[in-house]
Protein backbone atom coordinates (compact mmCIF):
# COMPACT_ATOMS: atom_id res chain seq x y z
CA UNK A 1 0.00 0.00 0.00
CA UNK A 2 1.80 3.44 -1.27
CA UNK A 3 1.98 6.60 1.34
CA UNK A 4 2.43 9.63 0.06
CA UNK A 5 3.20 12.65 2.30
CA UNK A 6 3.62 16.24 1.83
CA UNK A 7 6.74 17.70 2.43
CA UNK A 8 6.14 18.84 6.25
CA UNK A 9 4.17 15.68 6.67
CA UNK A 10 0.92 17.01 8.22
CA UNK A 11 -1.44 15.35 4.91
CA UNK A 12 -0.32 11.61 5.12
CA UNK A 13 -2.21 9.33 2.49
CA UNK A 14 -2.28 6.11 1.70
CA UNK A 15 -3.54 4.51 -1.77
CA UNK A 16 -4.86 1.16 -1.78
CA UNK A 17 -2.63 0.00 -5.10
CA UNK A 18 0.46 1.54 -6.73
CA UNK A 19 -0.84 3.35 -9.93
CA UNK A 20 -0.02 1.65 -13.26
CA UNK A 21 -0.06 5.11 -14.45
CA UNK A 22 0.02 8.89 -13.74
CA UNK A 23 -0.91 11.97 -15.33
CA UNK A 24 1.11 14.77 -16.75
CA UNK A 25 -1.88 17.56 -17.65
CA UNK A 26 -1.28 20.52 -19.30
CA UNK A 27 -4.80 22.51 -18.40
CA UNK A 28 -4.82 25.28 -16.85
CA UNK A 29 -4.25 24.61 -13.23
CA UNK A 30 -2.08 21.35 -13.81
CA UNK A 31 0.13 23.01 -15.60
CA UNK A 32 1.09 25.73 -13.14
CA UNK A 33 1.21 23.15 -10.23
CA UNK A 34 2.82 20.40 -11.82
CA UNK A 35 1.11 17.28 -10.21
CA UNK A 36 1.32 13.84 -11.56
CA UNK A 37 -2.11 12.65 -10.50
CA UNK A 38 -3.74 9.06 -10.35
CA UNK A 39 -6.97 8.64 -10.06
CA UNK A 40 -8.61 6.27 -7.21
CA UNK A 41 -12.22 5.69 -6.21
CA UNK A 42 -12.22 7.82 -2.54
CA UNK A 43 -12.76 4.24 -1.07
CA UNK A 44 -9.20 3.11 -1.95
CA UNK A 45 -7.70 6.10 -0.56
CA UNK A 46 -6.64 6.88 3.24
CA UNK A 47 -5.76 9.99 5.15
CA UNK A 48 -4.07 10.27 8.00
CA UNK A 49 -5.24 12.48 9.80
CA UNK A 50 -8.84 12.94 7.98
CA UNK A 51 -9.92 15.66 7.36
CA UNK A 52 -7.08 16.50 5.83
CA UNK A 53 -5.33 19.78 7.14
CA UNK A 54 -5.18 21.34 3.60
CA UNK A 55 -6.61 24.57 1.84
CA UNK A 56 -8.62 24.28 -0.99
CA UNK A 57 -9.43 26.13 -4.26
CA UNK A 58 -11.99 26.13 -6.96
CA UNK A 59 -12.69 27.72 -9.98
CA UNK A 60 -15.02 27.54 -12.95
CA UNK A 61 -17.77 25.34 -12.65
CA UNK A 62 -16.25 24.78 -9.22
CA UNK A 63 -17.23 20.92 -9.52
CA UNK A 64 -13.92 19.54 -8.24
CA UNK A 65 -11.61 20.95 -5.34
CA UNK A 66 -8.22 21.68 -5.16
CA UNK A 67 -6.22 20.55 -1.99
CA UNK A 68 -3.17 21.82 -1.00
CA UNK A 69 -1.06 20.96 2.51
CA UNK A 70 -1.80 23.93 4.68
CA UNK A 71 1.52 23.89 6.54
CA UNK A 72 3.96 23.40 3.51
CA UNK A 73 1.56 24.17 0.77
CA UNK A 74 2.05 20.69 -1.24
CA UNK A 75 -0.58 20.13 -3.82
CA UNK A 76 -2.08 16.82 -2.57
CA UNK A 77 -5.09 15.81 -4.14
CA UNK A 78 -8.11 16.84 -5.89
CA UNK A 79 -11.66 15.54 -5.02
CA UNK A 80 -15.41 16.45 -6.44
CA UNK A 81 -18.16 18.00 -4.87
CA UNK A 82 -20.24 15.72 -5.47
CA UNK A 83 -19.96 12.81 -3.36
CA UNK A 84 -21.57 10.25 -5.83
CA UNK A 85 -18.57 11.05 -8.45
CA UNK A 86 -16.57 7.91 -7.48
CA UNK A 87 -13.53 9.21 -8.77
CA UNK A 88 -10.17 11.57 -7.24
CA UNK A 89 -6.71 12.55 -8.40
CA UNK A 90 -3.98 12.07 -5.48
CA UNK A 91 -0.73 13.84 -6.40
CA UNK A 92 1.72 10.86 -7.09
CA UNK A 93 5.02 13.36 -6.72
CA UNK A 94 4.55 12.78 -2.49
CA UNK A 95 5.13 9.18 -3.39
CA UNK A 96 8.59 7.62 -2.93
CA UNK A 97 10.09 8.01 -6.01
CA UNK A 98 10.23 4.45 -6.57
CA UNK A 99 6.69 4.56 -7.19
CA UNK A 100 7.08 6.96 -9.98
CA UNK A 101 9.94 5.20 -11.44
CA UNK A 102 7.72 2.59 -12.17
CA UNK A 103 4.50 4.20 -13.29
CA UNK A 104 3.63 4.85 -17.49
CA UNK A 105 3.99 8.87 -17.44
CA UNK A 106 0.76 9.91 -19.69
CA UNK A 107 0.69 13.28 -21.37
CA UNK A 108 -3.14 14.45 -21.48
CA UNK A 109 -4.65 17.22 -22.95
CA UNK A 110 -6.73 18.81 -20.10
CA UNK A 111 -6.60 22.61 -21.93
CA UNK A 112 -8.09 21.24 -25.53
CA UNK A 113 -9.06 18.18 -26.77
CA UNK A 114 -9.80 16.37 -23.14
CA UNK A 115 -7.50 13.48 -24.58
CA UNK A 116 -4.39 11.38 -24.20
CA UNK A 117 -1.60 12.83 -26.22
CA UNK A 118 0.26 10.47 -26.80
CA UNK A 119 -1.70 7.36 -28.31
ZN1 LIG B 1 2.69 19.84 4.46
Amino acid sequence: MPELTCHCGAVHIEVETAPAEVTSCNCSICRRTGTLMAYYSPRQVRFTPAPPQTDTYMWGDKSIVFHRCKVCGCHTHWSAVDPAYDRMGVNMRLADPDVLTKARVRRFDGADTWKFLDE
